[in-house]
């Protein structure tokens, strides 16, 4: 940490703000300038007490901190890109995968239909969800262990790996029993008992971002899986909420090359909650891809008209099909497969 003086402060009150560095667990290093003083407080921030308490010092004019607040999913702890294996599936290797399904699991044969048809089409895993999220109390949430069973049943029949969301950590084991990625959706983005409940089921964890979330807050919640011993860990942009209307929320693309930078962990888009707009997930997708995501979280649904939830966003299979052929040149301008 640095931390600033207030200018022509006494021999004294410095004394008592290096006093309270020391305290604090810091070595002091004075720096002397023709007008201030910069002490240089040595130690590990992530380790020691936070030195913003001394801001209360009327001595002390500012406190800086040096080094980033989150660790394990920093790029400095690890080097290369971490790569996850799901069902034999590669994320954050060359390939990208495409992750695709419903908003919910509706029913065995909306499911299985759209297993089969996002498989043909190249997706390699199904999304859907069995505990839903929702706004109001009154609408559709899911059909739970239900929908669970239905997923692990379509994994059986195309081979595809399963993603579905986790709302408490009571459904920690049971979801991760069915499934091959646990997701943590927006709304508990920061709900940190549950992302401890989810790291210690050792499956993959996929964080989406909160709603509200600043990406230094999103990095400290990914923080909570790998230091609770779980490696895969993969972070999913999925816009944010801002003044703009015409989109549900903003999807920050920007997010892609930041987490590139800030961590070795996989970046993963999802259009369909980022616009909540079936007509732009063509357009977020090119753009993603371009920018370097390493994965695709798209809602498809057999008829998106009378979907239970999110059907505004939702491709039809036929729309999907033809936006898997359309990415092909993005994959490959991106120099992925
Ligand atoms: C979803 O994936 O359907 C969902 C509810 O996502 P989010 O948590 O991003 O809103
Ligand atoms: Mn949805």
């Amino acid at each position: 940490m640095i931390v600033v003086l207030k200018p022509n402060i006494s021999k004294k009150d410095e004394a008592a703000v290096l006093k309270e560095i020391k305290k604090l667990g810091y070595k002091p290093h004075v720096m002397r300038g023709v007008e201030r003083t910069v002490v240089g407080a040595i130690g590990d921030e992530r380790k020691n007490h936070t030195l913003e308490t001394l801001t209360t010092f009327s001595q002390v004019e500012t406190v800086m901190p040096v080094q980033k607040r989150y660790k394990l999913v920093s790029r400095e702890a690890h080097k290369s890109n971490s790569r996850i294996t799901v069902q034999g599936h590669e994320i954050g290797g060359k390939k990208v995968q495409i992750m695709a399904g419903p908003c919910s699991v509706e029913s065995e044969k909306q499911l299985m239909t759209t297993a089969h048809a996002v498989k043909a089409a190249g997706a390699t895993i199904l999304r859907g969800g069995a505990f839903k999220p929702r706004t109001s109390p009154y609408e559709f949430q899911g059909l739970g262990e239900k929908g669970l069973k239905l997923l692990a049943k379509a994994r059986k029949e195309t081979g595809l790996g399963i993603i579905t969301e986790l709302l408490s950590e009571q459904q920690a084991e049971m979801v991760a029993e069915y499934s091959d990625i646990l997701q943590i959706g927006a709304r508990n983005a920061q709900n940190f008992q549950l992302l401890i409940a989810a790291a210690k089921t050792g499956r993959p964890v996929l964080l989406k971002r909160g709603l509200s979330m600043k990406i230094e807050e999103w990095l400290l919640a990914g923080e909570y899986i790998l230091a609770n011993e779980n490696p895969n860990l993969m972070f999913c942009e999925r816009g944010i909420r801002t003044f703009e209307t015409y989109t549900r929320n903003t999807l920050d693309l920007s997010t892609i090359p930041i987490i590139k930078k800030e961590s070795h962990c996989p970046i993963v888009i999802d259009p369909s909650q980022g616009a909540g707009r079936a007509d732009l997930v063509a357009a977020m997708c090119k753009g993603a891809l371009a920018m370097g995501a390493d994965a695709l979280l798209i809602e498809v649904h057999p008829n998106p008209a009378e979907a239970l939830s999110d059907g505004a966003q939702q491709l039809t299979l036929e729309g999907f099909a033809k936006l898997m052929g359309e990415l092909q040149p993005f994959i490959a301008a991106a120099g992925r497969e």
